[in-house]
């Protein structure tokens, strides 16, 4: 009888309901998160916790993706424990956390995150301001709070769901699951001030619309291109961090389009953004490319690396500040030597790019003009390149954009298979070959030559 008037209701999320203190409660047998598809070690934490007498509750990603049938990354837990409750509770527990207490509670290389119940107590964008300097801030960031404030200081109506291990239900303080069925990205509470809270949201809102294939709920998608420059207050390791899980979790050109539209270029990527818009074509379809083929890697469980990436989004800003250097007089090399290093640093303002990937990134920039000099042993050389690899990829990526190479790209992808022989053969057929005036890479097009008797 209770089953069949469940049914006839079209769901018991249908409608938006006033009353937001009590959650709907979503019994096991009306959704399809199962406990097989679950971590067994965030299971066991939850449990634990339950039976030391805390609320605790699988929430967050984990659950969101369960109901989508997507295999989640990790797996986070919410409780009414504190940190050192919760540390008291495990072996294998570190407190971790800066801005906010968290545990990492450890099972081999499966780290479980715990988080106790938190309230929304201030605006994170003053946090940001006051990281620093006050020392009082950890206390500040501590602030606990109810299940319920919980759900309501999370970011969208997805993420606000809780799934209770023991009895297989599902507590839904915002209409989540609604929002899951319709596919909505929604923020809870008033945009405008979601977003002035904390402005990475809005990177979230299209970040997970990507992943998902979900669309961003009228409300919560307004404001986002107002609000946008917002995001230059964020600190540039933080946007740098955000800019990986936006363009590298395998969703990577659908994200940018979605960046794209939404006006969120500028504040992570000026240069890349000014590029677009002095050349759109070639830049949009280098960026893209370079994204599409990061995606399809993912895909195929192929490593993949930022530095490609961020090569790929800087180059086509390169031309243009070599070109104002050599105006100033100053010669090709140095000149391009120059604007490489002040496009990579001002980036690093933005998104702060550690050395680890803006080292192979600046070596796959200074191959490409290798690249064209193969003659003698040069070639052979540069075929050993640790490099050599990305190098060459990004020479494709860039003919595919409509550079102009004459041909180096094929020249190469033959050279790699050729025979010792006809690897001599090709060399000595380039020594034959016409001299062909230096109009190679777009860098090299807007080159002027300028003052060939100067000092060097
Ligand atoms: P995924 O890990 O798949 O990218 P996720 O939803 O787990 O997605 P996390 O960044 O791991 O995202 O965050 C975990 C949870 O913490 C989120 O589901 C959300 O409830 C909350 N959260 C994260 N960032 C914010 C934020 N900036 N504002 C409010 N809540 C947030
Ligand atoms: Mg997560």
């Amino acid at each position: 009888m209770i089953r069949k008037l469940l049914q006839k209701m079209p769901s018991p999320f249908g409608l938006p309901q006033r009353r937001r203190t009590t959650p709907s409660v979503i019994p096991a047998s009306q959704h399809q998160v199962r406990r097989e598809r679950l971590s067994r070690h965030a299971v066991s934490v939850v449990e634990k916790l339950q039976q030391a007498g805390y609320e605790a509750f699988l929430v967050g990603g984990c659950v969101r993706d369960l109901m989508l049938d997507i295999t989640p990354k990790d797996f986070d837990v919410a409780t009414s424990a504190t940190p050192e409750q919760v540390r008291a509770t495990f072996r294998n527990a570190r407190l971790i956390g800066r801005r906010f207490k968290l545990v990492h509670v450890h099972f081999g290389r499966e780290i479980i995150e715990v988080a106790t119940f938190r309230a929304n107590h201030e605006t994170q964008a003053s946090e940001e301001q006051s990281r620093q300097s006050e020392s009082g801030r950890l206390l500040r960031d501590n602030v606990y709070g109810t299940f319920e404030q919980d759900a309501q200081r999370r970011d969208f109506t997805i993420n606000a769901l809780y799934f209770d291990v023991s009895t297989g239900q599902i507590h839904d303080f915002a209409h989540g699951v609604h929002d899951i069925r319709n596919r909505l990205i929604r923020l809870i509470g008033h945009p405008e001030q979601r977003y002035q809270e904390d402005p990475v949201r809005m990177l979230r809102a299209i970040r997970f619309a990507a992943k998902l294939d979900f669309e961003i709920e009228p409300h919560t998608a307004a404001p986002i291109e107002e609000m946008a420059p917002l995001l230059h207050d964020i600190p540039a390791a933080r946007l740098f961090d955000e800019s990986l899980k936006l363009l590298m979790s395998g969703q990577g050109k659908a994200t940018f389009d979605l960046l794209y539209q939404f006006d969120l270029i500028a504040p992570l990527f000026p240069d890349t953004d000014e590029a677009i818009l002095e050349n759109p074509e070639y830049t949009l379809r280098l960026v893209r490319q370079a994204l599409d083929n990061t995606d399809a890697r993912i895909a195929q469980d192929k490593p993949v690396t930022p530095a490609f990436l961020f090569a790929a989004f800087l180059w086509p800003a390169l031309p243009a500040r070599v070109a104002a250097l050599e105006e100033q007089g100053i010669p090709p090399i140095p000149a391009y030597q120059q604007a490489a290093h002040e496009l990579l640093a001002e980036q690093c303002l933005h998104t702060a790019i550690p050395k680890r990937f803006s080292i192979p990134m600046r070596e796959i920039w200074d191959m490409q003009p290798r690249l064209e000099r193969r003659s003698g042993r040069r070639a052979d050389q540069l075929l050993e390149h640790p490099r050599f690899r990305a190098a060459y990829d990004f020479l494709l990526l860039r003919e595919e954009a409509g550079e102009q190479t004459d041909g180096l790209g094929r020249w190469w992808t033959l050279y790699q298979d050729a025979s010792a022989d006809q690897r001599r053969q090709m060399i000595r057929e380039l020594g034959d070959a016409p001299k062909s005036g230096g109009k190679r890479g777009r860098s090299r097009s807007r080159r002027k030559p300028r003052k060939p008797q100067s000092n060097d």
